[in-house]
């Protein structure tokens, strides 16, 4: 490629392979931005595949780590294996994946690089000195924090849906099988159990129906999947749902999803800052709440005031009817 810059370029990891091809889509333009190459990393059993996929979304090399004794997430080796591919192609640019795993791999990697580190960037932009400058949420959701670096390798980590996935293409790209040795983890995993409570994947929805404190009781949720079910969305909730009432194992805001669906509709949930944090990227909020200062319809779209018990379902037959 001509006029690349074969020192640094750019890597990209997660172990979310919808979030590595997020970041691809950014990291993409970066690369081009600053005449550089791009990176990824596929670990796990059979990684082909994917690594094939990860160069139609932008990537120009991937190193595939082909060990079925690490599909499963595992801190010690994969954060060797990154180790590894850093410090023999010195990237300037690490892009993480901001995920439960993730986020300490990075703060372990930031520490072995002796490498700068911020979280949870929505907006990644070069500098004019070449620089990578990241934009984060603060205060509650209050305010963005912009922060630039002044030393490389730059570490960024960054969470799912903050950037979108660029149309997939044919490209060349090259794939390097990278052999590693696992480590013995130093942690033995007693049992697996997927999650009881929700099968829901807000994050990923065009349509989210969540609910919040006004909800009485659990078998209530009916009547949110249904609202859900007419529009082919999903449920989701405030976090006194998962913590308090244990009703749902995940929750929507600052401390939990941050989402960014086409529609959200929020019943009975107040709406304070740090529910409100997640959905600001919602494109159209709906609050349903019988208090009418509730915070909740400062940011709604559409509000209504009243007993969700009697709006979601005239709600719900009347999207019936509109969808007919
Ligand atoms: C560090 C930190 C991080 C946090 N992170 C998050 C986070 O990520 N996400 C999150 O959600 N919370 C988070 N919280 C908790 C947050 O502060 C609030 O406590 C929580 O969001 C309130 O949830 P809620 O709106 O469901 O409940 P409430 O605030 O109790 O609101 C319930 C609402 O329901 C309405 N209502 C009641 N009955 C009905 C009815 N029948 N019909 C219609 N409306 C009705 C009421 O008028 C009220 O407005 C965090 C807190 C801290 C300290």
């Amino acid at each position: 490629m001509n006029g690349m810059n074969e020192q640094g370029g750019i890597f990209v990891f997660s172990e979310s392979n919808d979030l590595a091809l997020e970041m691809l889509g950014r990291a993409r333009e970066l690369a081009d931005k600053l005449h550089t190459k791009l990176a990824a990393a596929q670990i796990g059993k059979n990684p082909q595949e994917k690594a094939k996929e990860m160069i139609r979304y932008g990537a120009d090399k991937v190193y595939a780590v082909d060990n079925p004794q690490l599909e499963i997430f595992q801190d010690e080796s994969y954060l060797n294996i990154i180790q590894d591919i850093a410090t023999r192609d010195h990237p300037e640019i690490l892009m993480i994946g901001s995920t439960r795993n993730g986020k300490p791999l990075a703060g372990r990697l930031a520490t072995r690089l002796n490498a700068g580190c911020i979280p949870d960037c929505i907006v990644l932009e070069v500098g004019g000195g070449g620089n990578l400058i990241g934009e984060r949420i603060t205060y509650g959701g209050n305010a963005l924090a912009r922060m630039a670096f002044k030393s490389k390798p730059q570490i960024v980590t960054v969470p799912a849906r903050a950037f979108e996935k660029r149309p997939p293409e044919e490209r060349e790209g090259e794939i390097a099988q990278l052999e590693v040795k696992v480590e013995p983890p130093r942690v033995e995993v007693v049992e697996r159990k997927p999650l009881e409570t929700s099968s829901e994947r807000v994050e990923e929805a065009e349509v989210i129906v969540s609910c919040g404190r006004g909800l009485e009781k659990k078998d209530d949720v009916a009547l949110l999947r249904e609202v859900a079910d007419v529009v082919g969305g999903q449920v989701g909730c405030s976090r006194p749902l998962v913590e308090d009432r244990k009703w749902f194992s995940e929750w929507i805001g600052l401390s939990g999803h941050k989402v960014k669906p086409k529609l959200y509709i929020a019943s009975g949930v107040s709406g304070v800052i740090q529910h409100v944090a997640g959905i600001r990227d919602a494109k159209i909020i709906v609050a349903i709440n019988k208090d009418p200062e509730a915070p909740i319809f400062e940011i709604a779209d559409y509000g209504v005031v009243g007993d969700l018990y009697e709006v979601l379902p005239a709600l719900k037959e009347a999207l019936r009817k509109q969808l007919q």
